[in-house]
C-alpha cells in the first residue's frame, strides 16, 4: 500500500454510488433503535425465545427441564443463576473438544479470554458469530447517535488496537481476547468502513506479536496521516493515555523516522517493517512541523489536536475504573471532546452511549433489548443496611429476586445478569449499575463498579468507586505541586493485627514526605463508609498505609498480564489486589520506594 487507496469522489457515478451504499444509514439505525426501545418488554421476550429456540438442543439446557418452553417465567423457574465458576467445567469441555452442543446449539468455534484483572488470570468465555453480530449492532447504534452530534468525514481513525497472542485450545479452538476475536472477524473492517472509522494502521501493525512495536507504529501511522485523522480511540481510555505517555518518550525518534523515511531499528518484525515501509517516505517538512509543534507545547497540554488538526473527538470506555485517566486525557485532548464508548464485556454487550455530548463522568448506557436477555438483582444503597447485611450473615444468603429489564427503578442499584447469544444463561456478570432514567422503555444505566472488588477488613465495605474518590481527593494535594498519580491499586493487609488498607501509588515525580503524609491521612479520612469509620475509631482496622511505588511499576504489571495472553486494548489496572493474586502483589511489594501510615484517627 502506498498510502491507503484514496477514494476519488468525482471519479465516476458508480464509484460514488458504491461509496454511498457503504456508508451506514444513520437515520435507519436510530429509527430501529427507537422502535425497539419503545417495545422493550416484548423485544426481551422475543429475544429470550430466539436464544432458547436456537440453543434448546444444547446439553446444558436439555438437562434443566425446559422441555421446549421459552417464556421468561419457565426460564427463571428452571435455569439457575450462575457465575463463571459454575460454567467453567462446561466451557473447559468446549475448549478441549471435540465440537459438541454443550452450551449452544451450534458448536462454539472461538474462545475469548476476558482481561482477568479481577481474578488474576484470564477466564475463558465462548464467542460466536451471533455475539459478533451484537457487537456490530452496539457499534452501529452508538455511532449513529455520535455521528449526529459529531459528524466525521471520510477520513481515518487513529485506533490504538492490538491483538492478543493468538493461541489454540486443546480442542483446536482459536483463543484470544474478545477484542482480538472482533478485530480478526472479516466483518469488522467493513463495519468500520461503513462508519467512516477505518484504522490508519495496516493489519500487520494491529496484529504485531509485540505490543510495544505495535504502539510505536500506530503513533507513526497517525502522524503520517495526521491531516486525515478524524478520531483517536481505543477500547479503554487507559490505553489512549498510555499511548500518549509513550509518545512523550519517543516523539523525537518518530520525527527522525519521518525525516529519513526509515523505520526505527526498534521494530524488528519483518511483516511490520515491510508494511510500514510502504507508508513511510522521507518527509523532512512533516518531521519539522511535528518537531516544532511538540517543542511549542507546555507540558504536552493539547497534544492531540496539535498533532491531529482535524480530530473531532476522542473515543473509548471512560467510565468505571477508567475515570482515573480522564484528567490526563483531558490534558492531552485540550478542547477536543471526550466521548465514552459502550458498555459490555467479553461475555456480551449490554448498552450503548446514545448521549455522546454528556461528559464521561455522567455517561449512561441505554440497554439494547434485542442483544441478550437481561435481569437485575436489586442491591441496597443504604449504608446502614449494608453494615447490617455484613453482621447478619444469614441475611446475605437471602439475596433479593432479580427483576426484568423494564421493571428496574430509577435511582436504584443492581447487579447485572446476562443471558447471551453465546451460551451463557442467567450469568452473573459481577457488575453493579445504577438506573439513571429510561430511554423509551429501556433503562439507561450508569456503571458503578465491579461487585466483588471490595476493600473489606471486617464490617467495612468500600468499592472500587469509593477507592477512586478517595484517591481523587488525596491526589489534589500533589496536584498543587504539579504532580499526578499515574496509576493506583490497593490491597487489604490482614497479616497485621488489626488488618489495614494499603494503597499503592505511582507518582509522576518526587513529592516531599510531609505532603505524602498528608495524602495518606486524606486517603484514610476519605473512606466515609460507616463500617470503616467506626472500625477505624476503635482501631478494629489499623491505620491506612500509603505505599509509593517506583516509576514503571504499573508497566511491569501490564507486561505481566500481557505475558498471560491479555491484550493492551482490554487491560484494566487491578484496583484491588487479592491475596491469591501472588504475582501482582509481589510486583507491587517489590517496588515500594516509600511507605507512610495514617495518623488521621
Ligand atoms: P472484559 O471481560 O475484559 O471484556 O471486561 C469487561 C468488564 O469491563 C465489564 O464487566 C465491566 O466491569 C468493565 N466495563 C466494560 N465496559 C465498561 C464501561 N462502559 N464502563 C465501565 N466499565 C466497563
Amino acid at each position: 500500500m502506498t498510502g491507503e487507496p484514496k477514494i476519488n469522489h468525482a471519479s465516476s457515478d458508480s464509484a460514488t454510488m458504491l461509496e454511498k451504499m457503504e456508508i451506514l444509514d444513520v437515520e435507519k439505525v436510530i429509527n430501529e433503535f427507537e422502535a425497539m426501545t419503545k417495545d422493550a418488554e416484548n423485544v426481551q421476550r422475543e429475544t429470550l425465545k430466539k436464544i432458547l429456540e436456537e440453543n434448546g438442543s444444547a446439553e446444558y439446557l436439555q438437562n434443566l427441564g425446559l422441555h421446549g418452553r421459552t417464556d421468561p417465567e419457565s426460564f427463571k423457574a428452571c435455569v439457575p443463576l450462575v457465575t463463571h465458576q459454575d460454567l467453567e467445567p462446561f466451557i473447559q469441555r468446549i475448549a478441549d473438544g471435540p465440537p459438541a452442543s454443550i452450551l449452544t446449539g451450534k458448536p462454539i468455534t472461538n474462545i475469548s479470554l476476558s482481561s482477568g484483572t479481577t481474578q488474576g488470570k484470564p477466564k475463558f468465555v465462548p464467542f460466536n458469530d451471533e455475539l459478533m453480530e451484537t457487537t456490530l449492532q452496539i457499534f452501529r447504534t452508538s455511532y449513529a447517535f455520535r455521528n449526529t452530534e459529531f459528524p466525521i468525514k471520510n477520513g481515518k481513525a487513529l485506533q490504538f488496537i492490538y491483538s492478543s497472542k493468538p493461541s489454540r485450545t486443546k480442542g483446536g479452538l482459536f483463543a484470544g481476547t474478545a477484542t482480538t476475536n472482533v478485530f480478526r472477524n472479516s466483518q469488522f473492517k467493513n463495519a468500520m468502513k461503513a462508519m467512516q472509522s477505518q484504522c490508519c494502521s495496516p493489519d500487520e501493525v494491529i496484529f504485531a506479536p509485540d505490543f510495544h512495536q505495535s504502539l510505536y507504529c500506530h503513533l507513526l501511522c497517525g502522524l503520517i496521516f495526521r491531516e486525515e485523522i478524524q478520531s483517536v480511540s481505543s477500547t479503554f481510555a487507559h490505553s489512549i493515555v498510555h499511548s500518549f505517555r509513550t509518545f512523550e518518550q519517543v516523539w523525537e525518534e518518530l520525527c527522525a523516522d519521518i525525516r529519513q523515511g526509515v523505520l526505527s531499528s526498534r521494530i524488528t518484525f519483518s511483516s511490520v517493517r515491510s508494511a510500514m515501509a510502504k507508508l513511510l517516505k522521507p518527509n523532512p517538512e512533516l518531521a519539522d512541523l511535528i518537531h516544532r509543534k511538540c517543542s511549542g507545547l507546555s507540558n504536552w497540554y493539547g497534544l492531540i489536536p496539535e498533532l491531529f488538526p482535524n480530530v473531532k473527538y476522542i473515543y473509548g470506555i471512560m467510565t468505571g475504573s477508567m475515570e482515573h485517566y480522564l484528567k490526563k486525557l483531558r490534558h492531552y485532548a485540550g478542547d477536543v471532546p471526550l466521548l465514552s464508548a459502550d458498555y459490555g464485556s467479553s461475555e456480551g454487550w449490554i448498552g450503548a452511549n446514545i448521549n455522546p455530548k454528556v461528559p464521561p463522568e455522567s455517561t449512561t448506557y441505554a440497554v439494547l433489548p434485542n442483544i441478550g436477555y437481561f435481569e437485575f438483582i436489586p442491591l441496597k444503597v443504604n449504608a446502614e443496611e449494608q453494615v447490617q447485611d455484613k453482621v447478619d450473615a444469614s441475611f446475605i444468603s437471602m439475596e433479593p429476586k432479580p427483576v426484568g429489564l423494564t421493571e428496574v427503578k430509577v435511582g436504584e442499584e443492581y447487579e447485572v445478569i446476562v443471558t447471551s447469544v453465546a451460551g451463557l444463561y442467567r450469568y452473573r456478570l459481577g457488575d453493579v449499575v445504577k438506573v439513571m432514567g429510561f430511554h423509551n422503555s429501556t433503562p439507561e444505566l450508569k456503571f458503578v463498579c465491579r461487585r466483588n472488588l471490595m476493600l473489606t477488613v471486617n464490617i467495612d465495605k468500600n468499592t472500587e468507586k469509593d477507592l477512586q474518590l478517595a484517591v481523587e481527593e488525596a491526589a489534589k494535594l500533589i496536584a498543587e505541586e504539579k504532580l499526578e498519580v499515574i496509576d493506583f491499586s490497593s490491597h487489604v493487609d490482614l497479616w497485621t493485627e488489626p488488618g489495614h488498607y494499603v494503597i499503592f501509588w505511582e507518582i509522576s515525580g518526587e513529592v516531599r514526605d510531609q505532603v505524602l503524609e498528608e495524602c495518606c491521612n486524606c486517603l484514610d479520612r476519605s473512606f466515609v463508609d460507616a463500617g470503616y469509620v467506626s472500625s477505624r475509631k476503635v482501631n478494629a482496622i489499623g491505620p491506612l498505609e500509603l505505599r509509593v511505588l517506583r516509576r514503571g511499576t504499573f508497566h511491569k504489571i501490564l507486561d505481566h498480564y500481557l505475558g498471560l495472553g491479555a491484550a493492551v486494548s482490554q487491560f484494566k489496572t487491578p484496583r484491588c489486589v487479592g491475596p491469591t493474586n501472588h504475582k501482582v502483589l509481589q510486583i507491587l511489594c517489590d517496588n515500594v520506594a516509600k511507605s507512610y501510615f495514617s495518623t488521621a484517627f
